[in-house]
């Protein structure tokens, strides 16, 4: 790959705040420019595949019936229409996201920047406008940025499609939900968003790191829909599977 002097710049100056090694596995080289990840744990990560269920975008077995909700679509009520992911939230790339959101290691952007070119859209329609999914200003504050920015960011250079951040409000500050059951945390999220427009007329994809059970983003989308979207889609960098 050639370097622009600017990339290389980059390079230097990084290496010199850390070594060219992968910050994994520690053991093979790897530049700023790969996000500080060698080849062979980029190997390790692992893009969605289909078949997966037509709605959340979850990969299933290749018995089910093409147009078949996954069984945790079935029995509940999405708010979205269709949700996908580039990646499985497994092993390495669960630690990455991990450590950029919580530990600010901002060095891995160059790599998820790269792995967002994996995605593809959820449905062949024109959208208005994609929508991070906004964090507590609270929580905002703590973290110091809000991923799903820089995702939507990356998003909105590889499709074309124009970023509204300020349309939607996350106005009750959730505590972390990593260990609440899907219906606990559907109630934790009731009411946690508003859209600040009365009026949002509109096809939306929403921005987002991680979907886990999709109750965040389906809390989000209804927000949305109760102010007039026509239709509500996500997207997200990577999938976490249920097995
Ligand atoms: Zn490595
Ligand atoms: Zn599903």
């Amino acid at each position: 790959m050639i370097q622009s002097p600017l990339s290389r710049w980059i390079d230097t100056a990084l290496a010199i705040a850390y070594p060219e090694q992968c910050q994994l596995c520690e053991q093979h080289s790897a530049t700023a420019t790969q996000g500080y990840v060698c080849r062979s744990c980029q190997k390790s990560l692992r893009p969605t595949k289909p078949p997966w269920c037509h709605q959340c975008g979850l990969p299933v077995s290749a018995n089910q019936p093409p147009d078949a909700p996954c069984l945790n679509c079935r029995d509940t009520d999405r708010q979205f229409h269709q949700a996908r992911a580039a990646f499985t939230a497994q092993g390495p790339m669960r630690e990455i996201i991990h450590r950029y959101k919580y530990d600010q290691h901002e060095f891995f952007e160059p790599l998820l920047k790269q792995c967002c070119l994996q995605a593809t859209l959820p449905s062949p329609t024109t959208y208005t406008a994609l929508i991070p999914i906004p964090l507590h200003p609270t929580k905002e504050r703590e973290r110091g940025f809000n991923q799903a920015d820089r995702l939507a960011a990356f998003f909105a250079e590889l499709f074309d499609i124009p970023i509204n951040a300020g349309l939607l409000k996350r106005v009750r500050f959730t505590e972390t939900q990593t260990h609440l059951s899907r219906s606990q945390r559907l109630r934790n999220l009731r009411g946690a968003f508003v859209c600040s427009n009365s009026t949002c007329e509109g096809r939306f994809l929403l921005i987002d790191d991680v979907m886990t059970t999709g109750a965040t983003a389906s809390a989000a989308a209804h927000a949305l829909k109760k102010a007039g979207a026509q239709q509500v889609d996500v997207l997200t960098l990577a999938r976490a599977l249920p097995f």
